[in-house]
């Protein structure tokens, strides 16, 4: 199979964000997209692409990595909480911003929050 180029390789990528409401796996991703590009080319979209903050990326409660788009609404002091199924292992965004509390003399660049329950398709 023809390989893409690199403009071609990244719209392909942001592709697979547009069909699911869901956070896409590593793994998902790398099989989507065999034979289109290479993992090197892969991996160097997605840090790419998490470095420009068109996406971000979550690490499950079993260690898998996950890939979401970011929300045009997300300011930079706000985060958001992940919610992970622990029927199906779905993971999405939940967008409603989340104003983490100041935590005295420290300076926060960053937060993950990951909760778990049961999604609407399980
Ligand atoms: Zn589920
Ligand atoms: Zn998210």
């Amino acid at each position: 199979m023809k390989r893409l180029n690199n403009t071609k390789a990244k719209q392909s990528v942001l592709q697979c964000f547009e069909e699911t409401q869901f956070a896409v796996a590593l793994s998902e991703l790398t099989e989507i997209l065999d034979g289109k590009m290479n993992r090197t080319t892969l991996y160097r979209i997605l840090d790419k692409l998490e470095e420009i903050d068109v996406i971000h990326s979550i690490q499950a409660r079993n260690g898998k990595k996950y890939f979401a788009r970011n929300c045009k609404h997300n300011g930079e002091n706000h985060s958001h909480l992940h919610f992970e199924c622990s029927e199906c292992g779905r993971i999405k965004c939940i967008v409603t911003p989340v104003n983490i509390p100041p935590v005295p003399n420290y300076r926060i660049h960053s937060s993950r929050i990951l909760i778990v329950g049961k999604c609407d398709l399980c």
